[in-house]
């Protein structure tokens, strides 16, 4: 079984994260298992099951039987449930944001951000019956025509280990309150976050067997996709994975939206506020460890930005690492990382910031570390200039003009983020208007729209249509069931029949 007894970052034993399959913990049918690394100490805290296609099976089997209750809920009911959930979460916010820095290596304040941010999903949720309603309007004399988000069935999602309960609550939610049954497969990396949260969901009156938990890797992700009970996929993680998933779910006829990686640029121009641009491209390409998808991975320093550049590395020398910032998911991130940086200098760019050998946290030197880097003078064909790093570098990249620096980010394959940093509203608005991407920020680094508004990418860095979270991803859980109807005694003189 899990279990949760971190309350700092000492190493504990959280057991072996288990399926939940029907309210109740189970082991893979194979009992295979894999170790769970703590990043911060770089030792297992635990294991993790890892799921066949049997567990599969039974896991949309159970769930199936589960859905046909869950549907027939009244839908301001469901979300007198989720409202208990969150009450349940705020209740126990501490402690999730405990695993979350366990599993994953984030500070604990960046544990608790994610979790509350999960929580805003959760909130969106709750406020679906007021908001997104069908509705019904008379359309000839005595004639009605009313549309319905019905439930698709079972429906699952397959997420990454960045942030192991916020991304999950992207999906979550929206698919329980329009009456679906769940499954879950988190990342093999960081499973024990989303444990916790089904625990919890069950404690405020979810139905057993309405969200379920399969662990594993990839043959588990396969078949789910596979299943012909399984409606749809919801991905987030790599553009290789997610490119993978959409066209098997897709080849299969499935409704599939799977959002991948990034590689985001932020401009700033001369007449930036130095000290708000600092700080802000500090905390977007530094911020848990720059393993996340909005995340800042090159600044464009347009025309004379120098004392802009000077700034934000005085800024992220300053950041220490184990408190300000957490650490790297497994050593094989770190070498990937350190491997980028290596060949980056190799090409000719300027190591401004070297975090390769950057000093460990007392008591936690054999956990994964990498420090704030940042490499000038890159160019946009460089490795380091095009590619997703997904750590705590940031590469410049210098232009002469605004135009020069709109076309490197349109350039690029992905399409997640980007943004400028101006003081005229008229440069910010050239800039927004042009840039392919679907998050765009204006003097801030990490621009994720906030509910209502909708999370979701461009380009690579999204397979299908409609954004995850907001109206869109309600919808993308949800069949429109249209019914016209005809009671009026008065008899109808118009084509309708
Ligand atoms: P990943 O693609 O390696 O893994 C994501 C999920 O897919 C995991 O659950 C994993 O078990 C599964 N998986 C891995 N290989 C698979 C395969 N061959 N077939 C089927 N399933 C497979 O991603 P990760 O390393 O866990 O996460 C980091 C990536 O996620 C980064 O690229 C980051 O940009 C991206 N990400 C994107 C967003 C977004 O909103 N666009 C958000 C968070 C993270």
């Amino acid at each position: 079984m899990p279990r949760f007894p971190a309350t700092s970052y000492a190493l504990c034993d959280a057991g072996v994260a288990q399926n939940r399959i029907g309210g109740t913990w189970v082991d893979a049918t194979e009992g295979a298992t894999l170790p769970v690394l703590n990043p911060r100490v770089g030792a297992p805290m635990g294991q993790v099951a890892c799921s066949t296609a049997a567990d599969i099976d039974e896991a949309v089997a159970v769930a199936q039987a589960a859905q046909i209750g869950w549907a027939n809920t009244p839908i301001k009911a469901r979300a007198q449930v989720l409202h208990r959930w969150r009450v349940l979460l705020e209740t126990h916010l501490d402690e999730l944001s405990w695993i979350v820095a366990h599993e994953n290596g984030k500070n604990f304040e960046e544990g608790r951000a994610s979790a509350l941010k999960g929580i805003e999903c959760l909130e969106f949720a709750i406020a679906v019956p007021n908001g997104l309603a069908g509705g019904t309007l008379q359309v000839s004399q005595g004639i009605r025509c009313e549309h319905r988000f019905a439930p698709l069935g079972v429906v699952a999602g397959v997420v990454p280990f960045n942030f192991p309960v916020m991304v999950p609550m992207w999906m979550a939610p929206l698919a329980l309150i329009a009456g679906n049954a769940f499954v879950l497969k988190p990342s093999e990396k960081t499973p024990f976050g989303m444990c916790r949260f089904v625990e919890l969901a069950e404690e405020a009156g979810l139905p057993p067997g309405v969200f379920q938990l399969v662990h594993g890797t990839r043959p588990a992700v396969e078949a789910l996709v596979d299943h012909p009970d399984v409606k749809a996929i919801g991905f987030v993680g790599s553009t290789r994975v997610a490119r993978v998933v959409y066209s098997r779910a897709t080849a299969l006829g499935k409704r599939a939206l799977c959002l991948g990686g990034a590689k985001n640029h932020l401009v700033a121009v001369p007449d930036a506020d130095v000290e708000m641009t600092a700080t802000n491209v500090v905390a977007s390409s530094m911020g848990s460890a720059g393993q996340r998808c909005m995340a800042a991975s090159v600044l464009v320093a347009v025309g004379d930005t120098q004392h802009i550049v000077d700034a934000i590395v005085a800024k992220a020398s300053q950041v220490r690492l184990g408190h300000d910032m957490g650490a790297i998911i497994d050593p094989e991130a770190v070498r990937r990382i350190t491997d980028h940086i290596d060949a980056a200098v190799a090409a000719g760019a300027t190591l401004l910031l070297d975090g390769r050998d950057a000093k460990p946290p007392e008591g936690f030197e054999g956990g994964c570390w990498v420090g704030p880097t940042i490499l000038d003078h890159v160019t946009p064909d460089m490795p380091a200039g095009c590619e997703e790093i997904f750590g705590p570098v940031l590469s410049i990249i210098r232009t002469e003009t605004l135009d020069e620096a709109i076309e490197i980010e349109n350039d690029n394959n992905y399409g997640n983020a980007a943004a400028i940093y101006t003081s005229d509203g008229g440069t910010a608005q050239y800039a927004v208007d042009r840039f392919e991407a679907g998050m765009c920020g204006v003097n801030i680094g990490v621009p994720v729209p906030r509910e209502p508004f909708q999370f979701g990418g461009w380009n690579a860095s999204r397979f299908g249509h409609g954004d995850i979270t907001g109206a869109d991803g309600f919808r993308f859980w949800t069949r429109g069931k249209k019914i016209t109807s005809k009671w009026a005694l008065a008899s109808d003189n118009t084509w309708m029949s």
